[in-house]
């Protein structure tokens, strides 16, 4: 889960790192009020999870609280990268001397944690890197060592960051580890004209998985984003959405995963990962179907269960109750084979769908599905 800035902001504080006094609202006319309780200039930050807000025009120097105001009503409602601003926080502003870089990211590639630092903060990282490669550091971090005093100071080193940053690199890396997040990013970290360090701006993504320890946050999954993700989740079923064209349907995780691979090993690419869980009943598999069959990508859909405590005909009749509730238009091809595998057979052979093609093998369903998916 991403957080919003003044929500980031909040987890840096909490861990000792200084940041501008503010706070939020969804109003004009409060904005006008929060400017004049912070000393009369502010700056107004659209809230929205995307950066380069700056640039889009989300962020804006007021000169009084009626400034204020004015900003707050042009950037509340704002549309930025398909973000619509609904909240945007007045910060007490910070008289910069220079504009730092730092960020402590889970890298999957490597399996470890990189802190990334330079001293050419405030724009993009992505560009500073491809004009100035020696710019920016990446330091991988020892996750058992962690961010210690000295691991900051060479750190701090590396990236030509001055030494009054340490203490701030220490502290980012308590918010990572105890806060349970995958990123965190400071951009920019500034240096002020009185020589404090401050975090103007923060970017934090929280480990889903870890959200029921992180009772701040509620103790609760998000809700998914994806349209489809969040139906499949409403009917409790593990979905998730990937890039292809074959939709794919099978009983307990292994079994899909490999379903995937031998979709791809035949030349098409699976749509979704679709589990409908071991004892799957006929409702759990008409759900799953339709979800599946809303999705506009796809062009094809594989069925692969293996009947174990799942029973085959149980699934051939749920199937049976999706074509009559959803009418797909596109075809589904069906392995079914292990406990009661011929009953289930025999029901989608008596419902005759003219969609609907039966395989034996898991290899031949999905060359088949490969077929149909392509020829869409
Ligand atoms: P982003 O564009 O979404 O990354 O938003 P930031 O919060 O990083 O703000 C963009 C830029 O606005 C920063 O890099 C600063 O240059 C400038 N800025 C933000 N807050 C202040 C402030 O308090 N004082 C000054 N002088 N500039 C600020
Ligand atoms: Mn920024």
């Amino acid at each position: 889960m991403d957080l919003y800035e003044h929500q980031a902001r909040e987890l840096f504080a909490a861990h000792g790192i200084v940041v501008p006094r503010a706070e939020i609202t969804d109003s004009p006319e409060r904005a006008r009020v929060i400017a004049r309780r912070l000393g009369g200039r502010a700056v107004v930050k659209a809230q929205v999870k995307t950066g380069g807000r700056g640039k889009a025009g989300g962020v804006a120097l007021a000169a009084d609280p009626a400034g204020a105001e004015a900003e707050a009503r042009r950037i509340l409602g704002m549309d930025i990268k398909g973000h619509t601003v609904g909240t945007v926080m007045l910060a007490q502003p910070v008289d910069i001397e220079s504009e730092f870089y730092v960020s402590y990211v889970l890298d999957r590639a490597t399996g470890g944690f990189l802190a990334v630092a330079s001293a050419e903060g405030g724009t993009e990282i992505e560009e500073v890197a491809a004009l100035r490669p020696d710019a920016v550091a990446r330091v991988p971090v020892d996750p058992a060592e962690g961010m210690t005093t000295a691991s900051a100071a060479r750190l701090a080193q590396a990236a030509g960051l001055p030494p009054t940053t340490v203490d701030v690199l220490v502290r980012l890396w308590e918010v990572l580890v105890r806060e349970d997040a995958l990123l965190v990013e400071v951009n920019p970290l500034v240096r002020t004209a009185r020589g404090d360090i401050v975090a103007l701006d923060g970017k934090v993504t929280l480990d889903d998985n870890a959200l029921f320890r992180q009772t701040r946050w509620g103790g609760e999954r998000p809700a998914p984003e994806d349209p489809l993700e969040a139906a499949a989740a409403r009917k409790g079923l593990h979905y998730v959405k990937l890039d292809g064209e074959v939709g794919v349907i099978g009983n307990g995780a292994g079994l899909v995963m490999s379903t995937l691979d031998v979709v791809a090993g035949r030349g098409a690419r699976p749509a979704d990962f679709l589990d409908i869980g071991g004892g799957a009943s006929a409702q759990v598999m008409a759900d799953g179907l339709a979800v599946v069959l809303a999705d506009p990508a796809v062009t094809c859909v594989l069925v692969n269960v293996f009947g174990g405590i799942t029973a085959c005909d149980a699934v051939a009749d749920g199937i049976v109750r999706a074509l009559d509730a959803v009418r797909p238009t596109k075809p589904l091809v069906v392995r079914l084979d292990g406990n009661n595998a011929a009953r289930g057979r025999a029901v989608l052979d008596a419902r005759a769908h003219p969609l609907v093609h039966q395989a034996t093998t898991m290899d031949g369903a999905a060359a088949q599905a490969a077929r149909l998916a392509t020829a869409a």
